[in-house]
């Protein structure tokens, strides 16, 4: 079993219970987390507090120590990404990508500076406008990227100068913790700590007053009560909340050259993203061929294990969503809709469910309106690309949207029109650090990554200098 102390003021600390960890491809516990108590999350906000005003101080050393965290986790890859693996279900080889990914971002945030930007430099005033960091931050993170998450918040903040409580999500909190443990080496005490617990451990931390800023990942349901416990003492929020994403193909695609990305911009990560394509527009002309093609592709996926190098998909990260995506297809299915792939679980221990195409549904099934979250895409039928425009946009949420031609002049022209904080051709979930990520409508406010990213854990001062 594995057992992992939190983080905090730079000491390993455990607590009186703890918390099971499942592991995703047995269904069995493997390991546990601490249950952070109220007293030591105390302890960990006072040590954020008392660790800012060095850490504020030097921003040279700041991103000289983001090059050292990156390579410790470069160091440490094949441990993390196997608790990756064992905690969330991915293959291993996506668990290692999202290790390095996470120091390519922390090196690509040792690249940047907190901008100063004059404003007037004449005989009456200088006049300057300067980024200042916020103060200790809670970082909350998410279970299908559990370091990913936590690192599109802990790099640009550290950046910019605030400390940090991190709490990962109770279904995957080992990694983080053991990343938290490798980074004792580096960082000064209190810069970065790591509590665990189940859910009630984030109210009380988006609650705490000793907190400036909360940087949350996670469903629209919870953001909203961030925002409330944030409203209290005006604590600042970025909230990256649930999506609902449409792809849409144009008339003029190729079904047999794009089938590969709409199937992977579904699919990856067991459809385990939030921007992952949900629902799939097609135009009546090509819909059988895309259909058939889409539908070999999900027959043909290893499903597994993740700790076996064959797997391509690994299963659901828990039973909650598990349930969710076979209800929401049950449901479509009783409906009317037809599994061309899939339609069911896996015969198997563990929270695997079949990749499923759905054809012969529309906006009325929750399948088509609500977000899946898993391997489960229904494809419908359009007539015009106004139609399709305005389906795609008949969605309380606006994260994501793709467009998918031979002509991208026409597809970037249709996706000028699609209400999205992020919009892509012949792809979909490209990220990189220095490309802002966020949603718009119910998908969030504000955005991580570039220096957007980094804005967002500073306040901005206008320094005013007299000189008349
Ligand atoms: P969730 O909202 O239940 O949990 C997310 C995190 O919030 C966890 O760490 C959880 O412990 C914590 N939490 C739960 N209740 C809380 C509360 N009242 N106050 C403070 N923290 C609380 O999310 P989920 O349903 O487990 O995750 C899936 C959702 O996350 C999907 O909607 C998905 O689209 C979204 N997501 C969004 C992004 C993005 O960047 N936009 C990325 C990944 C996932």
């Amino acid at each position: 079993m594995t057992t992992l102390s939190m983080t905090i003021n730079g000491q390993g600390v455990l607590s009186p219970e703890t918390v099971p960890v499942d592991n995703p491809a047995t269904g069995e516990v493997f390991g546990h987390a601490p249950k952070c108590t109220p007293e030591q999350l105390d302890s960990a906000v006072e040590a954020a507090a008392a660790a800012f005003p060095g850490w504020a101080a030097d921003q040279s050393r700041r991103r000289d120590v983001l090059m050292e965290l990156a390579g410790a986790m470069k160091a440490n890859l094949h441990e993390l990404a196997g608790l990756i693996t064992s905690e969330q279900g991915k293959p291993l080889d996506a668990a290692r990508i999202e290790v390095l990914g996470c120091a390519r971002w922390l090196r690509y945030y040792s690249s940047l500076e907190l901008p100063r930007e004059v404003i007037q430099d004449d005989e009456r005033a200088f006049v300057e406008v300067v980024r200042r960091p916020l103060g200790p931050t809670a970082a909350i993170s998410v279970w299908n990227f559990p370091l990913t998450s936590a690192i599109w918040k802990i790099g640009p903040g550290l950046l910019a100068g605030t400390t940090f409580v991190v709490k990962p999500s109770p279904y995957t909190p080992l990694a983080t913790l053991r990343l938290a443990e490798i980074w004792r080496e580096i960082l000064p005490p209190g810069v970065v700590n790591v509590v665990t617990g189940t859910d009630e451990l984030g109210t009380w931390l988006t609650q705490h007053a000793g907190i400036r800023k909360i940087a949350f990942t996670g469903s629209t349901a919870t953001g909203k009560k961030v925002a409330l416990a944030a409203a209290t003492d005006l604590k600042r929020v970025t909230l990256e909340l649930g999506g609902n994403d449409a792809g849409i193909v144009l008339d003029d695609a190729d079904p047999a050259k794009i089938a590969d990305g709409l199937f992977w911009g579904a699919f990856n990560n067991t459809g385990q993203i939030c921007t992952a394509i949900k629902r799939l527009y097609v135009p009546e002309s090509l819909f059988s061929e895309t259909v058939d093609a889409l539908a070999a592709l999900a027959e043909k996926v290893v499903v597994g294990d993740g700790t076996d190098e064959a797997t391509e998909l690994g299963p659901l990260t828990n039973a909650m969503q598990h349930a969710k995506v076979a209800g929401l297809v049950a449901g479509a299915l009783e409906r009317g809709g037809r599994a061309v792939a899939g339609g069911a679980s896996m015969d198997r221990p563990g929270y695997f469910y079949r990749p499923t195409i759905v054809t012969g549904v529309d906006e009325d099934t929750p399948l088509v309106a609500e977000e899946q979250f898993g391997p489960a895409l229904p494809v419908m039928a359009y007539r015009s690309v106004d139609e399709a425009v305005a389906r795609a946009n008949a969605s309380p949420y606006g994260l994501g949207a793709s467009v998918w031609s031979s002509d991208t002049e026409r597809a970037r022209e249709v996706l000028s029109h699609l209400s999205t904080g992020m919009a892509w051709v012949n792809s979909h979930v490209a990220v990189a650090p220095h490309q802002p990520f966020g949603g718009i409508k119910y998908s969030g406010i504000g955005v991580e990554n570039g220096p957007w990213g980094v804005e967002s854990f500073t306040d901005l001062q206008m320094v005013h200098e007299a000189r008349e």
